[in-house]
């Protein structure tokens, strides 16, 4: 009779899963195989040859075991970007003349790709408010056949209607596609979910620390197989050396995480209860209108957060001069808090006015929490407000 062990939870997943033991050599932590090529097995064909390129050698095979578990998928490809994710995933599924069904308030790379290059390969997109599965109907056509959300979005921290997306996919024959840079397996796991293929900007929480720039896409062995037959082609594949290190941040994910939306949560709060703010952004605040969703469907609200001020751009502008802690920069999930206006870096190539009225506004502020102690931020956030 076979023993029934339960399925290890995401911190020990994080530490362990992928790992050869015994390693490579007795090895503890799995070593960077720097070799391009290895020798020819008989028979194999050209996506089976270990090469780089086509993603086949030891260190990368390790990643995505590794990917594939923390996502609770049956495999993972690793990319050399976000950015590389989403098109390898996206240029799978469709093909001239398709239509993709689309999130609103998408990150502002994903959005453009799907504005101004999709349509040179014949592919068309609409965009749908996600968090309102009333209106998906009227936007979809005999051609749809993606549907592309994120998990949370940025910067407005949406949820998105998940139950609603997967089972409106699945009535209407489409893919579904997420983003889940923002929620990170370790709030969602979308596979498991239901969703067909997921995808993340590793460049932020999985790796965690800001020194590398590289991407992943999970689901099911035929689809990821689709994916990295595509991008052998395409070229975007992840380099052993940034593999090394985005497994080794990933061993941490769940520790940061954790206490990177602890202060989420503490600093929403603080801002929310500050008289110069004018709105906070953060799907933990029981007054965020996807709240209720939120905390059924995630096992936590998140690291990051956006709000704005009641002075306007100008006392935005004092704030950002004025906090101590935080860098003012872009990207975010990384072990430092950063704050940042998407009005002029993530959403800066979405004209103004279609910016504004999905509430992407000048003034707005994303912050990403770091792992430093709460209590400094909140104190840190307060005094700069005041100076605002
Ligand atoms: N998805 C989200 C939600 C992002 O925030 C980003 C980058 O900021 C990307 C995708 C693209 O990732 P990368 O910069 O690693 O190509």
């Amino acid at each position: 009779m076979s023993e029934e062990r339960p399925t290890p939870r995401i911190e020990t997943l994080a530490v362990h899963s992928g790992a050869r033991r015994p390693g490579p050599e007795g090895s503890v932590v799995f070593p960077i195989y720097q070799s391009t090529v290895y020798t020819y097995d008989e028979g194999a064909g050209y996506h089976d040859i270990k090469y780089l390129r086509l993603s086949s050698t030891p260190s990368q095979l390790y990643l995505h075991d590794k990917l594939a578990a923390l996502e609770g998928a049956e495999a993972a490809l690793a990319t050399s970007s976000g950015m590389a994710a989403v098109t390898g995933c996206l240029m799978t599924q469709v093909k001239a003349g398709d239509h993709i069904l689309a999130g609103d308030s998408l990150y502002g790379g994903t959005h453009t790709f799907l504005k101004d290059h999709a349509p040179v390969h014949g592919v068309t997109t609409t965009f749908v408010d996600a968090t309102k599965p009333e209106s998906w109907k009227a936007a979809i056509k005999p051609t749809t056949r993606v549907f592309l959300v994120e998990s949370i979005t940025n910067p407005l921290m949406r949820v998105a209607r998940h139950r609603d997306v997967v089972q409106f996919a699945r009535e209407n024959r489409l893919v579904t596609i997420i983003d889940n840079t923002f929620a990170t397996p370790v709030n969602f796991r979308p596979i498991p979910f239901g969703y067909d293929l997921a995808f993340h900007s590793a460049t932020k929480y999985l790796n965690g620390h800001s020194d590398l720039v590289a991407g992943c896409v999970v689901g099911s062995k035929a689809m990821v197989e689709k994916v990295r037959h595509t991008a052998n082609h395409y070229g975007g594949i992840l380099d052993p050396h940034a593999g090394y290190l985005l497994a080794r941040g990933i061993k941490t994910i769940a520790l940061r995480v954790r206490q990177q939306q602890s202060t989420a949560g503490a600093l929403a709060r603080s801002l929310a209860s500050n008289p110069k703010v004018a709105a906070v952004n953060y799907p933990g605040l029981e007054t965020h209108p996807d709240h209720r969703h939120a905390r059924e469907i995630l096992a936590g609200f998140g690291g990051m957060l956006s709000f704005r001020l009641k002075g306007g751009l100008a006392a935005v502008e004092r704030f950002i001069a004025a906090v101590t802690i935080p860098y003012h920069a872009p990207s975010l999930g990384g072990v430092e808090t950063l704050v940042v206006r998407p009005a002029v870096t993530s959403h800066g190539g979405i004209p103004k006015e279609e910016r504004e009225a999905i509430g992407i506004t000048d003034d707005l502020v994303r912050v990403s929490c770091g792992i430093e102690a709460t209590e400094d931020l909140v104190d840190d956030f307060t005094q700069a407000i005041g100076k605002a």
